[in-house]
């Protein structure tokens, strides 16, 4: 079905699909269906639920993480072309942000014409890479609380072409170096004071989790002057996820007047500076610097560092730590709508009297309405002592206001489109009008697919897996089976540069507010079709694939679903399943 009030364009605008990271692997075909991209071929998410019979699954798309490490060596290319820098890129895979097999093994083969190493954080980690460190060579940089095993391994592995930068932080840790001097190289990590605004800005500052100061540095070599022969790397971590390329440049500067004056105090062989991560994926692509979206790309993180690191006699080969850059984009999470309930009652009882809305010559008038009414409105629901007849009508009341509020608003923007705008300056309106209607039941576990929202109250992208050709119908929440209150995702950010119509302003069903042009508004559900019945609606939450996999919670014993692994092929593309037996969580 086509819709003449809406476009697939205005869709990939709404949906936030028009992302540097991802717009070659995920689109949207002639017929509004949300296809994955490979080798030339498009495959419809919704063919692949249904081919495996599935209603829920991660969808792994491979070739999105060899274009992500594509870019991330071109970008570099070019910036070092740009300030003719002579320093080298070391780029390292930090496996804390995945270390799936699968994930790591694409990596580590692709990996191989970069010389794409590994950060390693745990002996845990270490051992799980082991097979590659006995295959291949390249550059290993060890972080994280170090052990004797951990080091007698990779004395082995240096021995054997591998260059091993063991990163220290403490005293013991340099006494521990000290026995493999010759055979390991060793980087310092210093606590950057630069803020970065980051959500894991722990990483920061004086009172930092990791890494020493510099003051404690310096003390530390007189007890150890075996660091001034081995030490060649410098180490800054500025937290993951830094959205602000201001931050970047002040933590690239803060590490080039360490690392210059560390040289002149006769740190010879100090020649790298490891930046760590916290280069940041879009998320959003509004490049606002907003949390969800950053004001720059990768290929604006290497011009600034090299910018900043050119100034220098001697420019520093720098370690490339990025991970969240790398996968995020591989991995998608496809749920299906089991069922859809309404918040409210949609045949109304007889209600207080609601007539002011209609009545509001103004939206400021009806704003200041709202206030007052709802104040009363909230008196009554509070109310413990009133039985169900009463009940019906509060509710009822509530109902009603809410679908009076949004005719009207909808009213008021058609007779002066300047309303829409307007909006903004009213609260009480706008949260009304950008709130829910419906909640879907969708077969997921916000805790086992995207944990990091209710760790760091991430977002993640919402978009539907069908009918992009149709206007929404309504705003939903998104509620997961766990048993939890907290298992639901309602939070979308729209903006939408421009519309042709005030109506696609607005759902179809439940009149919801869904954009405001040029405007980037926060609404309190996901703009999604109501579907019909016998309909298999699906959702997709886009941009999962770094961290979910590792920090992944078993609530309610829910977890592990199905996985569809996308890769290209000599003759095309490969799609296989693993775990399909599963079918999903629920049928
Ligand atoms: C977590 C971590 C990374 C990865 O950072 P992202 O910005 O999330 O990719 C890199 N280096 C160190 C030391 C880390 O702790």
């Amino acid at each position: 079905m086509s819709d003449s009030e809406w476009s697939i364009g205005l869709s990939k605008e709404l949906y936030g699909l028009n992302n540097y990271m991802r717009q070659e692997f995920i689109d949207v075909d002639d017929e509004g269906f949300l296809v994955v991209k490979v080798n030339g071929s498009s495959i419809r998410v919704v063919d692949l639920m249904k081919k495996y019979g599935l209603s829920n699954a991660y969808v792994r798309v491979l070739p999105a993480i060899r274009w992500a490490m594509d870019q991330v060596v071109k970008s570099y290319r070019e910036a070092s072309e740009r300030y003719t820098y002579n320093g080298r890129l070391i780029p390292v895979y930090p496996l804390k942000v995945d270390a799936n097999p699968i994930v790591v093994e694409t990596i580590w083969r692709y990996g191989r014409k970069y010389n794409w190493g590994f950060e390693v954080g745990t002996p845990q980690e270490l051992k799980s890479i082991e097979r590659y460190l006995a295959e291949g060579s390249g550059v290993i940089v060890l972080d994280g609380f170090k052990t004797v095993e951990e080091l007698e391994t990779l004395k082995k592995y240096a021995e054997r072409n591998w260059r091993v930068i063991v990163t220290i932080e403490s005293e013991r840790e340099a006494e521990l170096v000290s026995k493999y001097a010759g055979s390991l190289e060793v980087g310092v990590r210093i606590k950057p004071m630069s803020r970065t605004g980051s959500k894991w800005s722990l990483s920061l500052g004086f009172s930092s989790k990791f890494g020493m100061t510099l003051s404690h540095f310096l003390k530390m070599i007189k007890d150890f002057p075996h660091l001034k022969e081995s030490l060649t790397t410098l180490h800054i971590h500025g937290g993951s996820q830094i959205t602000d390329i201001k931050a970047v440049s002040k933590i690239a500067e803060e590490s080039l007047r360490i690392f210059q004056d560390l040289r002149e105090a006769g740190f010879e062989n100090l020649g790298v500076i490891d930046m760590g991560g916290g280069l940041a994926y879009p998320y959003l692509d509004l490049r606002d610097a907003s949390y969800e979206s950053p004001n720059y790309t990768i290929s604006d993180y290497f011009n600034t560092i090299l910018s900043i690191f050119k100034n220098t006699g001697k420019h520093p080969d720098l370690v490339f730590e990025n991970g969240r850059i790398i996968t995020s984009a591989h991995r998608i999470v496809v749920a299906k709508v089991l069922e859809t309930r309404e918040y409210g009652p949609e045949e109304f009882e007889e209600g207080l009297d609601i007539d002011f809305v209609r009545k509001a010559r103004s939206i400021q008038e009806l704003e200041r309405k709202l206030i007052e009414f709802k104040e009363v409105l909230g008196k009554m629901e509070s109310k413990s002592d009133w039985g169900v007849k009463a009940k019906l009508i509060i509710e009822s009341t509530r109902a009603k206001m809410i679908s009076a509020v949004a005719m009207k608003v909808m009213k008021l923007v058609d007779e002066n489109p300047e309303n829409l705008t307007n909006i903004l300056n009213y609260p009480t309106l706008f949260k009304i009008v950008t709130s829910p209607s419906r909640r879907f039941m969708v077969s997921y576990s916000l805790f086992a697919d995207i944990p990091d929202k209710v760790i760091v109250n991430q977002y993640f992208q919402v978009v539907p897996a069908s009918r992009l050709n149709e206007r929404p119908n309504v705003l939903a929440s998104l509620s997961d089976l766990t048993c939890d209150s907290m298992g639901e995702f309602r939070e979308f950010y729209s903006y939408v540069r421009s519309i042709t119509n005030w109506r696609q302003a607005f759902t179809s069903i439940d009149s919801r507010l869904i954009a405001i042009p040029g405007v980037k508004i926060k609404l309190g559900g996901i703009p999604l079709h109501l579907p019909s019945s016998g309909e298999d609606y699906y959702v997709v939450f886009l941009d999962t694939g770094a961290y979910q996999d590792m920090l992944a919670m078993k609530h309610n014993l829910i977890g592990e679903p199905p996985e569809i692994v996308i890769d290209e092929d000599y003759n095309g593309v490969r799609i296989e399943c693993s775990k399909c037996e599963n079918n999903g969580y629920i049928d």
